[in-house]
């Protein structure tokens, strides 16, 4: 079988699995709260930790009793106490006191799309999450630098965007580093989130990632545009799965992603309208 076909029936499983958890139905929708959207005021507070992903979900931890909990997995723990932990599953959606939805966009930055996404998530004032691949960043340093300028997110997708369960763990570690460094370079601050491609996860990753600072985020709702399945289909797919504290997957780069860029423009207003927060993550609350 050849590797794209590979890949792509792989990316194809994994993102069914994913989504059949996935598609909570908004309710009530028609509040328009639109107040407090300024740059100032996208990060969702919360006064506990969370639920989703987090180790020990079954009581609530103090900040500092969840810093402190021994490293759960594989071994001795490799990271420094008090740093990122090392988990056994990606973070899948994110703690939400309130309507948060947040939105990730992987595999770019592609100067054909990217600048349109930026452009609308700037029309309504929203931050973003950028899931980059280093191979991309490298040749789009400009995209890096005003995804910066506009507070956007931007998380490690890897350099060249392989399959990590396939990897040695030197190759996944360089694939990884090397993403932080580009992104360090041109948007001024390292990846604190990871993201394994296609969605496949392996032990490495999760640890070396936790060594590099990078907490695993995958995705609650996937827009499956990446088999271009029309536009009104991927605002569909957004509008049906939002609920708070939801994590949206699209892809700004890897083939023809107009449809991805026009959607944005429909349901990004839709889920402002309907009282969402479209928002980044805050590491201390994960
Ligand atoms: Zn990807």
């Amino acid at each position: 079988m050849q590797k794209d076909q590979l890949l792509t029936r792989r990316r194809a499983l994994l993102a069914g699995a994913v989504t059949l958890g996935a598609a909570v139905p908004a309710g009530g929708r028609g509040g328009r709260v639109r107040s407090g959207r300024g740059v100032g005021d996208l990060l969702v507070h919360r006064a506990s930790p969370p639920a989703a992903g987090a180790p020990a979900a079954r009581r609530p931890l103090r900040p500092s009793e969840y810093r402190l909990r021994p490293l759960t997995g594989y071994g001795p723990p490799r990271t420094v106490p008090g740093r990122t932990p090392v988990r056994e599953e990606p973070l899948l959606k994110v703690p939400d006191n309130g309507r948060t939805v947040v939105l990730t966009f992987d595999d770019g930055p592609d100067p054909r799309y990217t600048p349109d996404i930026l452009d609308t998530l700037a029309r309504h004032e929203v931050r973003a999450m950028f899931f980059v691949c280093g191979e991309m960043a490298h040749y789009n340093p400009d995209l890096l630098a005003r995804m910066a300028d506009e507070g956007h997110v931007v998380g490690n997708h890897t350099w060249s965007h392989p399959l990590l369960t396939s990897l040695r763990r030197r190759t996944i570690r360089s694939e990884m580093e090397r993403t932080s460094d580009v992104v360090e370079r041109h948007h001024g601050t390292r990846p604190e989130w990871f993201r394994a491609p296609y969605g496949a996860w392996n032990r490495a990753a999760f640890e070396l990632g936790a060594e590099l600072g990078m907490e695993p985020l995958a995705w609650t709702v996937d827009t499956l545009d990446w088999t271009e399945p029309g536009t009104r289909t991927i605002v569909g797919r957004v509008e049906d799965g939002a609920a708070p504290g939801v994590v949206v997957l699209s892809h700004d780069a890897g083939g023809d992603r107009s449809q991805s860029v026009k959607a944005l423009r429909s349901y990004l207003p839709h889920l402002l309208d309907s009282g969402y927060h479209v928002t980044v993550p805050r590491r201390e609350y994960v």
